[in-house]
């Protein structure tokens, strides 16, 4: 007799999640329909008071998309050619994508190789090399709250102070996480996040929005994702971009908001079985102190490429979803190598070969995780 092969484990579930939602979200999107106010409808206005008051910043002004909020926090501040802007190599694209868009130039950071956060010492040393060079105006430092966890804001705060730099927090892959207590949202001049699927807070589509504590702030992002609109439609302020949040998007996440809480403390549990099971194997995920993450992201480091290349194919086998962020850090992709002033940064190069994420969604059980946590275990015994 043979055993009945077990079903595969997905990387993310969002069939199970839509299914435990499914009545709240087409009673929602069935009142857009009923209004049809499409385009910064009531659900727009309803989500940012929400979203707004969930992480405890004065303003939410949602967007078309997390890297549209990237973009519009530095238009704001009017970023652009001969600016530098400081950010960590090991990141999505988008947080460097944005700056180049602009004009301005990304200077890569190198990251700690616990927390893959940025790394602040270093930090220090890439603007002391750029102002002592001369060429670029420092600007900007983007922290990213990298995998769900948060960046060391406050000394990254304290650092622009000092630098007299703008902070902006691409908080796309941990909105819901905390420091210190408080969610994040209000520890930078600006918090972009993204409710791409996948994040935390994901919607059927794409959205994002940012935070600010300033008034005068918050005003300019809603002019520039109008189209740089004043007091009045056709009044022109400045050049802006079509970077509204969808108002059927709008109904979706407001459903998704009301078991948020529920899902950050799933995929704690299941980050907590992954520590047990696997903390003594290899190296599990560092806590950054003092905060709760969001957990987008379960990623563990192997001792060597052979390791991980072993382990990777042992969870095909037995159909484990499994991803790599990131295959290579930004600053040795072939789109930033002329951006890259060619400094190198070992820690962001040599977290690809190594890294590996694990499925940490909130519709995983227990005995998923432990199966997962045993084909690895097998795999690393081979
Ligand atoms: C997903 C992501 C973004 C971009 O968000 P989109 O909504 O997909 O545009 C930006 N930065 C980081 C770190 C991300 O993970």
């Amino acid at each position: 007799m043979t055993a009945q092969p077990l079903p595969p484990i997905p990387f993310l579930d969002l069939k199970a999640q839509q299914a435990r939602l499914h009545g709240d979200v087409a009673a929602r999107i069935n009142a857009v329909l009923a209004h049809g106010q499409y385009i910064l409808g009531p659900e727009v206005r309803e989500l940012e008071a929400e979203l707004a008051q969930f992480c405890g910043a004065k303003h939410c002004v949602t967007v078309s998309s997390g890297t549209d909020a990237l973009t519009i926090a530095l238009m704001a501040e009017q970023i652009g050619l001969g600016d530098a802007v400081f950010l960590p190599a090991f990141t999505y694209t988008a947080t460097a994508e944005v700056a180049l868009l602009l004009g301005a130039t990304p200077v890569f950071v190198d990251v700690d190789p616990r927390t893959f956060q940025i790394d602040l010492a270093h930090l220090e040393s890439r603007i002391q090399q750029v102002r002592a060079a001369g060429r670029l105006r420092p600007r900007a430092i983007i922290g990213v709250d990298l995998f769900g966890q948060p960046a060391d804001w406050p000394a990254l705060a304290a650092l622009a102070t000092r630098e007299a730099l703008f902070t902006l927090d691409d908080c796309a892959q941990s909105f819901g996480a905390s420091l210190n207590g408080a969610r994040l949202g209000t520890q930078a001049d600006a918090t972009a996040t993204s409710f791409f699927p996948s994040k935390p807070l994901g919607g059927y589509g794409d959205g994002g929005a940012l935070f600010t504590q300033s008034d005068e702030r918050a005003t300019l992002y809603k002019s520039l994702r109008t189209h740089g609109e004043g007091a009045t439609r056709y009044q022109v302020e400045r050049i802006g971009m079509n970077g509204r949040l969808d108002t059927l998007q709008a109904a979706v996440l407001l459903s998704k908001l009301t078991i948020f809480e529920a899902e950050l403390a799933r995929r704690e549990q299941i980050a907590q079985i992954y520590d047990r099971e696997l903390g003594n194997l290899l190296t599990t995920p560092a806590r950054v102190p003092n905060s709760r993450s969001a957990w987008a992201v379960y990623a563990v480091l192997f001792p060597t490429h052979e390791a991980r290349e072993a382990a990777k194919d042992a969870l095909g086998t037995a159909q484990i979803g499994h991803a790599i962020y990131y295959p290579r850090a930004l600053h040795e992709q072939p789109a930033y190598a002329a951006a890259h002033d060619g400094t190198s940064l070992p820690v962001a190069e040599g977290l690809g070969p190594r890294i590996l994420a694990l499925p940490i969604h909130p519709d995983l059980t227990d005995d998923q995780a432990l199966r997962v946590t045993a084909v690895l275990r097998q795999a690393l015994s081979a």
